[in-house]
């Protein structure tokens, strides 16, 4: 407990438990009431003091949660050490030149009330305050960034292609639906409830959308909405859906291979692709997506979507839960779908 004039305060987390296979649960995560952390950094610190605004809730945290090898792109969580992730944040003290105290974040932070950084690599200072900061967890953070590299770098569009994205009302694909549109494409997105089809079609700008989950056979939905076939496919899913988007696609076709979510609770047996051949016979381009190397292009990105979103011309659902305490809930309830739009959690309001 804090002890007053101690200079000690609450810092409240969520806890990782230990390494999962399967779907994460609830309780594969605790929440500890009783760490607390001293509002001042160490003398020979030359980091920052971070008071966490919003977290994000990213399909990545799943593949943390156990030991796997990503080839060095990601380390998985410490049992009995908070979550980690991307986060909004206000700087209490820092003592790195590039920030000063009451600048705002965002960047890889704790699931805790407040975070000690050793340094500030990769972090991002908020320069617009003119719009929600939890923004900076989606639309105008590493989603949105996703979005804008693997549309426009990976997928080389031209006005007038058939674009398909699968886990299209999420943070991702929600943004990736309205770029296309954008510079004229015909865009269909996948989606696992009636209630996310009708925001893909009614309020998201998406020409047509489908319930993968009513589907019996996806080869055959996809032939229904892509009689010509497919030029871009923004993979979020992989497995089944990548499967039979390969039998669909467009002679030199591009293939964005984002994410895999339909994997990510069974990475000891991943499903096979087994229709790859169409790779050779369409001439397709398949690239892999690592959001953090295109980060040099955030200026770039800024001068794109700000404007977008001034102007009302780009739609956004986020799904907001208050509180840390909600933490554990929204990530399991993630790699479920319960999510509708960009999950975030509200851990203060500045
Ligand atoms: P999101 O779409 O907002 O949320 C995850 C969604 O995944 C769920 O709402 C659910 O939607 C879907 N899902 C869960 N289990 C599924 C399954 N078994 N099969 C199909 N869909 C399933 O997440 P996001 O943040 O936008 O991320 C989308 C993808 O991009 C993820 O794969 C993520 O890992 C990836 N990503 C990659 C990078 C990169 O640098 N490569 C960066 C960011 C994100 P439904 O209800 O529609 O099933």
């Amino acid at each position: 407990m804090a002890e007053e004039g101690s200079g000690h305060v609450r810092n409240k987390q969520v806890m990782f438990k230990d390494y999962i296979t399967g779907f994460p649960e609830e309780s594969d995560m605790y929440v500890n009431t009783d760490n607390t952390v001293i509002l001042k950094l160490p003398e020979d610190s030359n980091g920052i003091l971070l008071k966490n605004l919003y977290l994000s809730v990213d399909p990545y945290l799943r593949l943390l949660m156990q030991k796997f090898n990503t080839s060095g792109v990601f380390s998985p969580f410490t049992p009995n050490t908070p979550l980690r992730g991307y986060g909004v944040a206000k700087i209490l003290e820092s003592r790195d030149s590039k920030f000063k105290t009451g600048d705002l974040v965002w960047g890889a932070v704790g699931w805790e009330e407040y975070t000690v950084s050793t340094n500030t690599e990769g972090f991002f200072k908020i320069e617009h305050t003119d719009v929600p900061l939890s923004y900076y967890t989606g639309i105008l953070g590493m989603p949105g960034m996703t979005a804008y590299s693997g549309f426009f770098e990976l997928c080389s569009p031209k006005k007038g292609e058939y674009v398909f994205v699968s886990s299209a009302s999420g943070a991702v694909g929600q943004l990736v639906g309205q770029f296309a549109k954008s510079i004229g494409c015909y865009v269909v997105g996948s989606a696992g409830s009636e209630e996310k089809v009708n925001l893909l079609k009614n309020k998201l700008g998406f020409d047509e959308a489908f319930n993968y989950k009513e589907e019996p056979d996806l080869n055959v939905a996809l032939k229904r909405y892509f009689p010509e076939g497919i030029d871009i496919y923004f993979d979020n899913v992989g497995g089944k859906m990548l499967d039979a988007v390969l039998l669909n696609m467009k002679f030199l076709g591009r293939i964005a291979l984002c994410g895999m979510v339909s994997q990510y609770n069974n990475l000891e047996r991943p499903e096979g692709v087994h229709n790859l051949i169409s790779g050779i016979f369409k001439a397709l381009r398949i690239e892999g997506l690592q959001v953090y190397r295109y980060y040099h292009l955030y200026p770039n990105f800024l001068e794109f979507i700000l404007p977008l979103i001034h102007e009302g011309k780009i739609a956004y659902v986020e799904d907001i839960v208050e509180g840390l305490e909600s933490g554990p809930a929204a990530l399991a309830g993630l790699l479920r779908g319960r999510n509708v739009g960009k999950q975030v959690i509200v851990v203060a309001r500045e």
